[in-house]
């Protein structure tokens, strides 16, 4: 508690500051994390970029996953972590989410949707991979049974607007986030094991130009020996506390 309020009292000297979220934000709406003690990498084993491209097998069990899938996602709810920082955010305390998450919750919880840049690219829209155009995933239906799903103006292979392991990420959303990073003055990382690349570059980048550094997650981090505050704790508890020291 101590260092929460240490770190409140940090937030009302440097605002608006930074947010970096990742699976851990979202594991208290129901959504397992990858790295966590029950996470998903646990269990399967996740699609390459490569594997989705070249083997329709891969394409037709990825689509078969999302069927299954996405009318759960859709009926998630966000949790106390994601109201804390809207709530930070409508104090004017904080200005951009940057996330590794692609289930859309911050947006979902009331977050500006023009100051969440969403590092992964997110499940609620699917993106041609030849024309690169974007089609939210309510407007387009996928085909019954095993039918791949194609784009309705090129007739190209589609997938969800997420990064797949060897993907790249969309270069004007890294750009964007590591020039905030360049100019925060505080970066609060909640709920992420700071292992994905280039993602983990944008605390790294904070914490080296000298904004204060905050980590709210379950388990060390690689990035713990550079913060200025390291909270072992569950995002939702420890977020609700300090957006109520600092809103309240
Ligand atoms: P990660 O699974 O590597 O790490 C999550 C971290 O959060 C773990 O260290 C875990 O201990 C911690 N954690 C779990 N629940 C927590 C809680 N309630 N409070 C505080 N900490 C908690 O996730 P990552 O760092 O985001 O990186 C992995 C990749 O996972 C990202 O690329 C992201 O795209 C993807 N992912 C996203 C979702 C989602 O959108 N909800 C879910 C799973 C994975």
């Amino acid at each position: 508690r101590e260092t929460l309020e240490a770190l409140a009292g940090e937030i009302r000297v440097r605002r608006p500051v930074v947010a970096f979220t990742g699976a851990g934000i979202s594991t208290e709406s129901g959504i397992p994390d990858y790295r966590g003690p029950n996470g998903l990498w646990k269990r399967v084993r996740p699609t390459t970029f490569r594997e989705f491209l070249n083997d329709p097998e891969v394409r037709a069990a990825y689509w078969r996953r999302r069927r299954e899938r996405y009318p759960q996602m859709v009926q998630v709810e966000p949790n106390a972590g994601h109201l804390a920082l809207v709530r930070l955010q409508e104090a004017g305390l904080l200005s951009t989410i940057i996330t590794q998450n692609i289930d859309g919750l911050h947006q979902r919880a009331g977050a500006d949707p023009e100051s969440v840049i969403e590092l992964h690219g997110t499940v609620h829209e699917i993106r041609c991979l030849e024309c690169e155009r974007r089609f939210p995933a309510a407007e387009f239906p996928l085909p019954e049974g095993d039918e791949e799903p194609v784009c309705p103006v090129c007739g190209g292979i589609v997938k969800e607007a997420t990064i797949s392991f060897g993907e790249s990420l969309v270069a004007d959303d890294l750009r964007r986030a590591l020039e905030i990073a360049r100019d925060c003055e505080l970066m609060l990382v909640v709920g992420s094991s700071l292992q994905v690349n280039p993602a983990a570059k944008v605390p790294l980048i904070a914490a080296q130009q000298g904004a204060v550094l905050a980590i709210i997650n379950r388990e060390p981090t690689p990035l713990d020996p550079l913060a200025d505050f390291v909270v072992q704790a569950s995002a939702g508890a420890a977020l609700s506390y300090v957006a109520d020291l600092l809103t309240g």
